[in-house]
């Protein structure tokens, strides 16, 4: 029987977004109410850690910056596809964000006269970028778990992974888990709940995200009735270490890095003659590809083609304070100095614009759930984020939802848990795999899985490939016979792994055929049969609700507040 825990406002999810929402929660209620942080790593071992290059806001107005260009720049930036209400409230709380943080102990980069200096981001038309040499997910995790463990009612259930939310058909309830070092399941009990599981980077094979990173989050909301919105949209940074596919943070860009194809050329300047390097990722990455596909990249080891990032320029003593962690991922992973040799770089799976759908508050649509950060969708990004705004992000509606879901709660009580669903279950996670020996190797599968997105599902697409890769998918789907041979319940990796691999075969048919349903290009999303643009059809966001056929699309059309469609030129 499962174990059954209470708390009044449950977090999944302890990177940057739900640990913002910790603290809010406990803010808001003045530590009267409980709030349990749990979450699949440890706390410090959640996505967030490795941000690299920067977090934006508009600190000074009174030297050029506005908030009016911050939100024209993530407008233009999303292809015109963001809710620009949503975008004007994200510009607007980001420099309470970074000033709260700098409250609890973040040690933000200084300029000469002692104020936070700040970096340029692609598509970013000011230096707004806030950072910590390049580690500034790490320094900001360090200061907001800090802040969370000076909070008594907070308590942490780290190598808790979450597996359902439990509704009673229209309200959230509570979720279901598995404590990894005892193998117990549990059901919890709680009067709200912000879901904060971060992004689905590993469903592609060359990624910047962690092993964690997996849909776990988005296929629990959608189960439980919750829609997935604009899924189709899939980032590529430009700039992926090869072969490890680590990330190299646009901030190196933004220091003075340039990138060269083979024949020596910096050919960012036939793709966006005016920002070059700064251009928004979509827009550099395609260009990359462009080049390699056309023959002007150079050639690699197992066949993986790839352009130069080049720092050398930067200087050392530049390069040894503001990119240190770039300089040892490339002295570790690839035995290159930046300081004197050019990097092997390629596009890289990176970032999710989709997520769940929530509104301008970070509200889905179950009573009592929120969700922020990057399994959320708002949506600030449209079509394509900018660098330096998930980390914003993460913060802003860290601490909206926390605060909202800490409010519900004071207002409500527990409600029952649905027996039946809590036993059904434990019987299909236990029951149905332990102990069973799997058909086909399950690690197969996800590699396979990889391969499908990575050849039909990436930067370019086509509706050829598009169903050539859910047919893929469907078998993958058939394939996946569910068992785990290892019966043993203690840190049963092997039994999670499997969980994650159906959530990522769920969420890989969702984003296939939410891109084949979107016949235009935009954004990320660049059809090679549909190569324009085509607001009259399309500017719209894609809503895809789980039936047992497979997912219902819906469209809702964007807010927009202040700039109407242009032509989008860098
Ligand atoms: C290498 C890299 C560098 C980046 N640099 C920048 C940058 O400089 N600036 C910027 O703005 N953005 C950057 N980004 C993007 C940004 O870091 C992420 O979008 C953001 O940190 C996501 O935070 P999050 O809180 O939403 O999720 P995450 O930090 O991914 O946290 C997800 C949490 O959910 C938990 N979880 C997941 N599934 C379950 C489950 N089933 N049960 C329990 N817990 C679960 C995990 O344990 C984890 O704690 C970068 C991304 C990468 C990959």
């Amino acid at each position: 029987m499962a174990e059954t825990l209470e708390v009044d406002v449950a977090i999944v999810g302890s990177g940057l977004a739900g640990l913002r929402a910790a603290i809010e929660a406990a803010r808001t209620s003045n530590g009267k109410l409980s709030v349990g942080v749990f979450t699949k790593t440890q706390v410090m071992r959640s996505h967030s850690v490795s941000a690299e290059g920067g977090t934006a806001a508009v600190l000074y107005p009174e030297e050029g910056d506005s908030f009016q260009s911050h939100m024209y720049d993530t407008v233009k930036g999303s292809d015109f596809l963001a809710d620009q209400d949503a975008v004007e409230l994200l510009v607007k709380k980001a420099p309470e964000e970074i000033l709260q943080l700098e409250r609890w102990g973040m040690p933000w980069a200084r300029r000469p006269d002692g104020k936070i200096a700040q970096r340029f981001f692609g598509g970013q038309s000011y230096p707004r970028a806030c950072f910590a040499e390049d580690k500034v997910g790490f320094f900001e995790m360090s200061t907001l778990y800090d802040t969370a463990l000076k909070w008594d009612c907070i308590t942490f259930y780290p190598e808790w992974v979450v597996t359902s939310i439990l509704t009673d058909g229209k309200r959230f309830v509570g979720i279901t888990a598995i404590e990894m070092k005892t193998g117990d399941f549990h059901a919890v009990k709680a009067k709200s709940c912000v879901m904060a599981t971060g992004g689905a980077g590993r469903l592609y094979s060359f990624a910047t995200y962690g092993y964690s990173s997996t849909p776990d989050g988005l296929v629990m909301a959608y189960r439980a009735g919750a829609a997935l919105k604009d899924m189709e949209f899939v980032q590529f940074h430009p700039t992926g270490l090869v072969p490890s596919g680590i990330l190299i943070t646009e901030a190196a860009r933004s220091e003075g890095g340039i990138l060269l194809n083979a024949k020596g050329e910096r050919f960012l300047k036939r793709y966006a003659p005016e920002r070059l390097e700064m251009a928004p990722r979509d827009i550099v990455s395609r260009a990359m590809y462009t080049e390699i596909l056309e023959g002007r990249g150079f050639e690699g080891e197992e066949g993986m083609k790839y352009l130069h990032l080049d720092l050398t320029q930067i200087g050392a003593e530049k390069l040894k304070t503001r990119l240190a962690g770039i300089r040892e991922i490339c002295m570790k992973l690839a035995g290159i100095d930046p300081i004197s040799e050019p990097i092997p770089v390629r596009p890289v799976a990176h970032y999710f614009m989709g997520g769940i759908d929530v509104n301008i508050m970070g509200k889905t649509g179950l009573e009592g759930l929120w969700a922020a950060g990057e399994v959320a969708c708002v949506s600030i990004n449209g079509a394509n984020r900018l660098g330096s705004n998930s980390t914003t992000e993460c913060l802003v509606w860290g601490a909206l939802t926390g605060r909202q879901a800490a409010e519900y709660a004071m207002r409500n009580g527990v409600r029952e848990l649905p027996k039946e669903k809590v036993e059904g279950e434990e019987k299909r996670i236990f029951d149905g795999l332990l102990g069973k020996a799997p058909r086909e190797n399950p690690y197969d599968v996800r590699n396979e899985l990889q391969q499908t997105m990575e050849r039909r599902c990436h930067i370019f697409r086509d509706e050829a490939g598009l169903l050539e890769g859910l047919r893929e998918i469907k078998a993958l789907r058939e394939r996946l016979y569910k068992g785990v041979a290892d019966s043993s319940r203690i840190y049963n990796t092997n039994l999670v792994n499997v969980l994650e691999l159906e959530n990522m075969i769920e969420v890989s048919e969702v984003i296939v055929i939410s891109a084949l349903n979107r016949q235009e290009s935009r954004g990320a999303h660049a059809r090679t049969d549909y190569p324009r643009r085509d607001d009259v059809n399309f500017l719209k966001h894609t809503l895809a609700y789980y039936t047992v056929e497979g997912p219902k699309l819906e469209y809702i059309s964007p807010t927009i507040t202040e700039y109407l469609p242009t032509e989008r030129k860098y």
